[in-house]
C-alpha cells in the first residue's frame, strides 16, 4: 500500500482524555515496527481494574486507549514474528517485559522493573486494531471462541494466585467476592481438586451465576442475608477453611478472611485494595496463634518453563473446565464506551464481565 494511502487508515478506538472523559473517536491504525503484529480485536473485556483507572485514576499519560483483556485475529506482522502470521486467532498478553532487568533474566516478568503495559502505558484493546510485540501473541486451541479467550488474562491472575497460595488437592476453600475474577478461582480451585468450594457475595445475582456453574448451592452464600464467617464455620464443623482468596479489597472481607481461615491455613490477597484497613489485634493474634500464611499476587507467568499460565489456561478452556461465556452479562460497541463506563461506576446495573465488541 502507499505510504499516503496508509496514513489514511483509521479505525474506531475509545479513548481517555482524562479521568471520566472517555469517547469512541476515529483515531489512526498503529503502524507496526518489525517484531510487531497488528491484532483485529474480536472481544475487550472489562476489568476491574478499568473501571477505576477509566473514572478516577487515569492512566499513564493522556490520550490512551484503555483495555488489557482482549483477544483477535493477526491481520499484519513485521519483520520476524516467526510465531504467529496473518489469520491466526489470538490472545495478547498486555505485559511488556523490559528483557534486561534481573526479573526478565530469569522469566520472572511480572516482577520487570521496567515494563510497559497495553491499556494502562500504551495503547490497548478497546479499538478495533491493536499492536503488541508478536512474542506477546498466544495461539487460541480450536473450540476457545474470542470472548472466552479474551478471559485468559483474568484466568490466568487466577490461577497464579493459586499456585502461589499452593493449592493442594483436598483443600477446602473460600471465595470472598464472586465478581468474575472470583468465580474464575473457583473454577480453577475445582478444577484443581478441591474438595469444597463455598463463594461469599453481597450481590444475589452473582450468587446465582455461580450455582449456574454447578457451585453447591448451600456453598453459595449471601453475606447480606446471613453472616459469612458463621456460615462457613458451620459447614466446616467450626474450623474454618484451609485456604481463603479475597477477591473483593473491601476491609470487611479482609477482616472476614482472617476469621475463615483455619488453623495452618493460608490466605491470599488478590482483590485490589479498595480502603485503608485496620486490623484489631485479636485478628493479628489470630494471625499468630493459627499460624496463617498470608501471601500476595500479582499478574500471572508466561515463562516457558515449567509452567506456562497463560497456555494452560487455554488448555483447561478447551476442555471446557473453565468457562467464561455464562459469566457476560452486557456486550456493548465502542460508541458505547462513556455510557458503559458511567454505568459500571455508578452501578447502575448489576453486571458480571462486561464485553467490548468492536465492529
Ligand atoms: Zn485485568
Ligand atoms: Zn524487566
Amino acid at each position: 500500500m502507499a505510504a499516503d494511502a496508509d496514513k489514511e487508515r483509521k479505525m474506531k478506538a475509545a479513548v481517555l482524555h482524562a479521568p471520566g472523559v472517555i469517547k469512541c473517536e476515529e483515531v489512526p491504525i498503529p503502524r507496526l515496527i518489525d517484531g510487531e503484529a497488528l491484532v483485529k480485536v474480536k472481544a475487550a473485556g472489562v476489568c476491574g481494574s478499568d473501571i477505576r483507572r477509566v473514572m478516577v485514576t487515569g492512566t499513564y499519560h493522556f490520550p490512551t486507549i484503555p483495555g488489557h483483556e482482549f483477544a483477535g485475529e493477526v491481520v499484519e506482522v513485521a519483520g520476524e514474528a516467526g510465531n504467529v502470521r496473518p489469520g491466526d486467532r489470538v490472545v495478547v498478553i498486555p505485559l511488556i517485559p523490559c528483557g534486561r532487568c534481573d526479573f526478565c533474566r530469569v522469566g520472572d516478568y511480572a516482577l520487570c522493573d521496567d515494563y510497559d503495559y497495553l491499556g494502562s502505558r500504551t495503547d490497548g484493546g478497546f479499538a478495533e486494531y491493536v499492536k503488541a510485540p508478536a512474542r506477546n501473541l498466544i495461539p487460541i486451541p480450536d473450540g476457545v471462541d474470542y470472548e472466552t479467550a479474551a478471559a485468559t488474562e483474568p484466568a490466568a491472575v487466577a490461577l497464579h494466585g493459586l499456585r502461589r497460595a499452593r493449592i493442594e488437592p483436598g483443600d477446602s476453600l473460600a471465595v470472598l467476592g464472586a465478581g468474575p475474577i472470583g468465580v474464575l478461582v473457583a473454577q480453577w480451585a475445582r478444577a484443581l481438586g478441591a474438595k469444597a468450594v463455598y463463594l461469599v457475595d453481597t450481590v444475589e445475582e452473582k450468587l446465582e451465576l455461580a450455582k449456574r456453574l454447578d457451585f453447591l448451592p448451600e456453598n453459595c452464600i449471601d453475606a447480606g442475608k446471613a453472616d459469612p464467617i458463621q456460615a462457613i464455620k458451620d459447614r466446616t464443623g467450626g474450623r474454618g477453611v484451609s485456604l481463603v482468596v479475597e477477591a473483593a479489597g473491601v476491609p470487611a472481607t479482609l477482616k472476614g478472611s482472617l476469621e475463615i481461615a483455619g488453623k495452618g491455613g493460608r490466605v491470599l490477597l488478590l482483590g485490589n485494595p479498595q480502603e485503608d484497613v485496620t486490623l484489631p489485634a485479636k485478628l493479628i493474634s489470630g494471625i499468630l496463634r493459627k499460624q496463617l500464611t498470608l501471601c500476595g499476587t500479582w499478574n500471572s507467568e508466561f515463562r516457558p518453563y515449567p509452567v506456562n499460565e497463560w497456555k494452560l489456561t487455554l488448555d483447561f478452556m478447551a476442555r471446557g473446565l473453565i468457562k467464561v461465556l455464562p459469566l457476560i452479562s452486557h456486550r456493548f460497541s465502542l460508541e458505547d464506551v462513556a455510557e458503559a463506563f458511567d454505568m459500571m461506576y455508578h452501578r447502575r446495573q448489576v453486571f458480571n464481565r462486561v464485553f467490548f465488541i468492536p465492529g
